[in-house]
């Protein structure tokens, strides 16, 4: 009933109307692409208008398996006609099923449960804290970031983020926090100090840009953490839940990370976000140090362990290595067919392509018109985050639509 009334107001105003409605209605915190998206399935999304498009954002990594996918419904459907909510006063037995999962898929960890990635964020810098006063001693609590890096919007996820132009008018910002540039071990032994507990880093910086950390520079890090008493904290809030081909990145590098933290990916579109921490880490918590009402969930808590077993089970981090690396072979050819383009940076299925020039908005608006939705950081660089279930046909015809419209840019059309 709800649905075809949305829909009748569609036909009627369609997005102009919506633009208008947003404008009074919504704090204008976004800037929006004409396009109001009401159906997905698979790799694909339709719009009000009833056009079918290859989405290559998954909701900004969040679609990992693709839209509405059966197995997560279903779960989801089944969790939420048996209970929709329980308070964290009970024992959740959804929830430890999960904790176990993530547990047993990564180093071993116990977990927490938020409901967003700055909240994972900021879970894992009190838990830094609390181990760095109880078990390093002095006043240990500052954690080293990097520059350009992005842990998310609340204040001390904004604090911990490298990016001043996102923090600028916020201030007063936690204190505790130093940036340093990204794959430079010097720099960052320079950072350390007596305060230091911990260093927290994206293994491909996201919102930055699509930078990936170089192998040789985190294993250092991690050595330098270790040699130090410092925990490495790993914000797999975008890389994780088999982006990079790996169901966590940091199994790229070869380094075992003391905290991790999880969100977009989790619940394949419902909203969670966790913390994994080592034992001897987790041990700093005590009860009351921290909580969420919302928090593991067991809505959420059905996604996530939908997600994670359909991700381990059909395939899907292998399809991501694969396609993958033939998706950034193929971007990288367009290096050679368009003087637009100036560099393809990533890993698994978290690709950026920098331009020379700053055309990335339009380009992803003139990519909209072929159908097709990517997403641009900034004005110079493309990002691709598609579901981890995309064939290599799809990746040709996404790379078909960037040359035809890159060399469109390139002639100033
Ligand atoms: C998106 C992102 C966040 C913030 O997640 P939200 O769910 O938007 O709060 C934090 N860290 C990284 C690495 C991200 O990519």
């Amino acid at each position: 009933m709800r649905l075809r009334k949305e829909n009748r107001m569609t036909v009627r105003t369609g997005i102009t109307g919506y633009v208008g409605q947003e404008k009074k209605y919504l704090i204008g915190t976004y800037s929006r692409l004409p396009i109001a998206f009401v159906k997905g399935k698979g790799l694909y999304l339709w719009d009000s208008r009833g056009r079918r498009y290859l989405d290559f954002t998954a909701g900004l990594g969040v679609a990992g398996l693709g839209h509405s996918h059966p197995a997560v419904v279903e779960a989801v459907q089944r969790q939420a006609a048996r209970l929709l909510h329980m308070s964290n006063y009970f024992y959740m037995p959804g929830q430890i099923k999960l904790a176990e999962a993530l547990s047993r898929h990564s180093f071993g960890g116990k977990c927490f449960f938020a409901n967003s990635g700055t909240e994972a964020v900021e879970g894992a810098i009190k838990l830094a804290r609390k181990y760095g006063r109880r078990f390093l001693g002095g006043d240990s609590h500052e954690i080293i970031a990097a520059k350009r890096g992005f842990h998310g919007r609340t204040l001390g996820s904004l604090a911990a983020s490298g990016q001043p132009e996102k923090q600028r008018d916020f201030g007063p910002l936690p204190k505790g926090f130093r940036h340093v540039s990204l794959n430079r071990l010097d720099e960052l032994k320079g950072a350390f100090s007596a305060k230091t507990c911990a260093v927290l880093l994206e293994t491909v910086q996201g919102e930055g840009g699509v930078y990936p950390c170089e192998r040789r520079y985190l294993q250092g890090v991690e050595a330098l953490c270790k040699e130090r008493g410092a925990l490495l904290i790993l914000d797999e809030v975008q890389t994780g839940m088999g982006r990079t081909g790996h169901l966590f990145s940091y199994q790229n590098y070869d380094v075992s990370p003391d905290v991790i933290t999880l969100a977009k990916g989790l619940g394949n579109g419902v909203p969670i976000g966790a913390i994994i921490a080592t034992e001897a880490v987790a041990q700093a918590m005590e009860a009351g140090d921290h909580g969420s009402t919302f928090g593991g969930g067991p809505l959420a808590c059905a996604a996530g362990l939908a997600t994670l077993d359909a991700l381990l089970s059909d395939g899907v981090l292998e399809n991501c290595v694969k396609v993958g690396d033939y998706f950034k072979r193929e971007l990288k050819s367009l290096k050679g067919k368009s003087d637009l383009v100036a560099e393809v940076r990533g890993l698994g299925l978290m690709l950026g392509l920098e331009l020379k020039s700053p055309l990335a908005a339009g380009i992803v608006e003139q990519m909209l018109a072929e159908g097709i939705v990517i997403n641009n950081i900034g004005q110079k660089t493309l990002r691709f985050l598609p579901p981890l279930t995309v064939g290599q046909a799809d990746v040709a015809e996404v790379i078909e639509a960037l040359e035809k419209v890159l060399g469109r840019a390139a002639k100033g059309d």
